[in-house]
């Protein structure tokens, strides 16, 4: 990958911004496009909207990528000077003990540890239970409550795991064989700066590569997606796009206890080609075409099916209308934890892919998708 382009990932991917607080990610992500786009601007919800035309005015192409992550939000300061914490998105309370996190506050980010009563002091039968997370708190340090405000706190702040991004590099090893290396990423909110960045990079490319296009691309980083794709719900209204490719993680299938029944892709597979999740059922003669382009490319995809959780493609299907949709993802392992891993030529491959179906989608076959 271009060092600059690493960079960017890595940097949008150490930023805070969990739902509802996503400015500071929005603001990176408008400086790295700008050069690339014909038009920056927003919708009222946070949601960055960045536009390139091309030969056509139609189709509206929207390639949308959250730009929130999980975090938390304090609810309560302890008269002891703990924190008591809302989860922003859905955190399973089995992955939060003993992590460290940042709390972000009008004086600055604070340091702060997510504890609960040690195991010494609990019962026999508690000892087998998970803790939830109403039984949890955040310590800053503090003693009394007048101390943690005095830092800085307030109701209402809110925290992201202190999860630092970095990366490894390994051999690649198939069949007992030795088959070049593999990078990857290592780190927080991979869910979703990862789908973000490739709407960025994606324009990007077009741009400095001069790919000649027969429609407008909008990139959209869209706000609140964890707490209920809200952000595509505005973001969509807003572009009224004729076709949809949401850029999302997706589950890694390649873990211990995951069945790939389940989960089908894996680390090194591919691309993720959704055929169905919670919130969307894509448009079948757009996946047609998807599978069609990424077979004549010689992109390595893999075709997926979630049974829970949805991503921005089920809030811009129902936009208006209605708008075919299909959700493109990057196999990611640990997601909704502190730390994900993802291999970047996953992320390359589906940088590619989403060029190669821009250079495509023209009016003529845009207008299939939806004929009857
Ligand atoms: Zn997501």
């Amino acid at each position: 990958m271009r060092k600059q382009s690493l960079q960017f990932f890595e940097n949008i991917c150490n930023a805070p911004g969990p739902s509802g607080f996503e400015r500071e990610v929005a603001r990176m992500v408008k400086e790295y496009v700008q050069p690339h786009c014909d038009e920056v601007s927003a919708d009222k919800l946070g949601s960055l909207i960045f536009t390139k035309h091309g030969a056509s005015k139609k189709p509206v192409v929207l390639l949308p990528g959250h730009s929130d992550e999980i975090g938390f939000l304090i609810h309560a300061i302890h008269e002891s000077g703990y924190l008591k914490f809302y989860q922003l998105g859905g955190w399973p309370d089995q992955v939060l003990l003993g992590q460290r996190l940042t709390i972000l506050t009008k004086k600055g980010p604070l340091f702060g540890v997510i504890a609960a009563k040690p195991p010494h002091l609990m019962k026999a039968d508690e000892r087998s239970k998970v803790v939830t997370k109403d039984q949890m708190f955040i310590d800053i340090g503090c003693s009394n409550a007048d101390e943690a405000k005095d830092m800085g706190v307030r109701v209402g702040d809110c925290a992201v795991p202190d999860s630092t991004f970095h990366t490894i590099t390994r051999n690649v090893f198939k069949d007992g064989k030795k088959k070049g290396k593999a990078t990857l990423a290592v780190g927080k909110a991979f869910d979703n700066r990862a789908g973000m960045f490739v709407a960025a990079e994606a324009i990007r490319r077009l741009h400095t590569e001069k790919i000649k296009h027969p429609n407008t691309v909008v990139g959209a980083a869209t706000s609140q997606e964890e707490v209920g794709l809200r952000g595509a719900a505005t973001a969509g209204y807003k572009t009224q796009p004729d076709v949809c490719l949401a850029l999302d993680v997706d589950i890694a299938g390649d873990v211990p206890g995951i069945d790939r029944s389940q989960c089908a892709n894996g680390l090194g597979g591919g691309v993720s080609i959704c055929a169905y999740d919670a919130s969307l059922i894509p448009n079948q003669a757009l996946k047609e075409f998807v599978l069609d382009t990424a077979e004549k490319c010689k992109i390595p995809y893999t075709i997926t099916c979630t049974a829970g959780g949805g991503t921005d493609g089920g809030a811009v299907h129902k936009v208006r209308e209605g708008c075919p949709s299909i959700y493109l993802g990057v196999p990611t392992r640990h997601i909704h934890s502190h730390v994900g891993i993802l291999d970047m030529q996953d992320l390359e491959n589906l940088i590619e892919l989403v060029v190669q179906l821009i250079k495509r989608l023209d009016a003529k076959t845009v207008e299939s998708f939806t004929a009857i």
